[in-house]
């Protein structure tokens, strides 16, 4: 690409974005004829007009700042040029007003995967040790390295073992009202359907968080077959809980030996089982973007928008989140609410996190960062117009509390914070049995409970890092595929990752992060 060129959202747009990699130098002259007067790096805006001082600044046809002097046509437009408009009100907004035409019903894909017993579906075969408090995770930590060289081999069908290892469970207000959050994520991770309804916990014995708190009997919910069901804990069965201050266990090696014990006796059931072909609706999928630029949502958000339309449309579940990345497109995402109830529950979300974060003496401007400004991603307001997008058009139909387990399918609104770690970890109690993660400027992020399928968002940064991004949505911004291309490339990818025919370049390379908790409840 060597012709200056600019790539426009909306025809009512008076700002528009460089594609060219490296931007472009003063003098650079469009094919409409417009020239910069002003050097403009890849990605930032570019004023196609004059805007005089106090004019609204345009992109998605939603004004993203005002201008706080007159710039010139042709001048580069970034923050320090824009005020911020204010945040819509929750008040007035339309409610369900976007009467969508249901989609179309795709139908024929498949994918392998592992049928749980109460009819949800894992696209990975793993060990999961839940642990009640980070006290035991050395612990844990130890045991899940020995299971691995001395256990796993005997288990071929057993993808991985996995710790679960967080920050709560101790030195907390265990009975604040916010502490629910933190708590039933970690009880809807145990239940996550990569990890096939076989639950062991390691506790450590004098915690707050002790293991009926967090997996109390009758765990299993029994809901109606058209959902998403439960991974159950029968009501009857004892918890198998691995109690560190036991008096059984003498020595440390006593704590690891009753580890791996345990252990056995789960690995030898997951080994039992075997993939077996089930429909796309199966799919329980998780979108979110993190280390974004002005082209996530030009090129990557775009495309996995339409993949999320193609995957409602094949009966699936589609999550999408980040609650200051959406706050600012309230009013698009409470007229496509499929009922009244629906756009309640999305304001109810949003006034609960204004109120969040206000306690916190901030608001949702506090999400960019520098590398979000430098990708040319002036505020929160145009970051979330990008954002927005990967939710595609489909009507929403749902909405979950941060930790709440998904039971629908369709595109549901999962409230969580943007913060990558956060949203994935929260996604992850939903109940995703994949993720699909966006990035501009570029994180080797990954989870090791769900395969990550991360989509670059410029060719530059896909050839950069080749062996860390799965799809590149930038040569949507090349000229090269339509964002209808890409979308099908990530449906089909998706297809072969769910059935562990591919791994993502994250799984390859066994890049994990930690799961991070939301926990809004005091310290103690
Ligand atoms: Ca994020």
């Amino acid at each position: 690409m060597t012709d200056p060129l600019y790539i426009r959202m909306h025809p009512a747009d008076n700002v528009a974005i460089v594609a060219n990699d490296g931007g472009l130098a003063p003098g650079a002259r469009f094919a409409d004829g417009l020239t910069l007067c002003d050097r403009v790096p890849q990605g930032h805006k570019v004023a196609l007009v004059d805007l005089p001082m106090g004019s609204a600044v345009l992109r998605y046809n939603v004004p993203i700042g005002y201008a706080l002097k007159d710039i010139p046509a042709g001048s580069w437009v970034h923050e320090r040029l824009l005020e911020m408009p204010a945040a819509r009100g929750l008040e007035g907004l339309p409610i369900s007003t976007l009467r969508a035409e249901r989609l179309p019903p795709l139908e024929g894909y498949t994918f392998e995967g592992y049928r749980n017993a109460d009819g949800s579906v894992g696209s990975r075969n793993i060990l999961a040790i839940t642990t009640t408090v980070q006290c035991v995770a050395g612990v844990v930590e130890f045991a899940v390295k020995r299971i691995k060289e001395e256990l796993l081999p005997r288990f071929p069908n057993v993808d991985d073992v996995v710790g679960l290892e967080h920050s709560y469970g101790c030195g907390v207000a265990i009975d604040a009202p916010d502490a629910i959050i933190p708590i039933r994520t970690l009880r809807n991770i145990t239940l996550n359907p990569n990890f096939g309804g076989e639950v062991m916990v390691v506790s450590l014995g004098c915690e707050k968080l002790q293991p009926e708190r967090l997996l109390p009997p009758g765990t299993i919910q029994i809901v109606d077959e058209r959902s998403v069901a439960d991974v159950g804990i029968s009501a009857d069965a004892a918890l198998d809980v691995v109690c560190l201050q036991s008096e059984h266990h003498i020595g440390f090696m006593s704590m690891i030996d009753s580890i791996m014990q345990a252990a056995v006796l789960h690995l030898e059931k997951l080994d039992a089982r075997r993939r077996e072909t089930v429909p796309a609706s199966e799919l329980v999928v998780g979108v979110q973007c993190g280390g974004s630029d002005a082209f996530s949502g030009v090129t990557a958000n775009p495309a996995v928008g339409f993949c999320t339309d193609l995957l409602v449309r094949a009966g699936a579940s589609v999550m999408f989140s980040e609650t200051t990345e959406v706050r600012d497109g309230i009013d698009q995402l409470t007229s496509r609410a499929s009922t009244p109830e629906v756009a309640e529950a999305m304001i109810r979300e949003m006034a609960w996190y204004d109120a969040y974060l206000q306690k916190g003496l901030v608001d949702r401007s506090a999400n960019t960062t520098p590398g979000n400004k430098k990708g040319g991603l002036s505020n929160i307001v145009e970051k979330a117009m990008g954002s927005i997008v990967k939710s595609g058009t489909a009507p929403i139909s749902g909405v979950l509390a941060p930790g709440e387990k998904l039971r629908q399918k369709g595109l549901t609104y999962a409230a969580t914070p943007a913060s990558d770690f956060i949203c994935g970890t929260l996604q992850l109690a939903a109940g995703m049995n994949l993720h699909v993660f966006t990035t501009g400027r570029g994180t080797p992020y990954g989870l090791a409970e769900v395969p990550v399928i991360k989509v670059a968002t410029r060719s530059d940064l896909a050839r950069r890092w080749h062996d860390l991004m799965d799809i590149n949505a930038g040569r949507i911004a090349d000229g090269e595929a339509s964002i209808e291309d890409v979308g099908w490339e990530l449906f089909h990818l998706m297809l072969e990752i769910a059935s562990g025919r591919k791994k993502t370049w994250a799984e390859h390379w066994k890049l994990h992060n930690a799961l991070v908790l939301f926990n809004p409840a005091p310290i103690t």
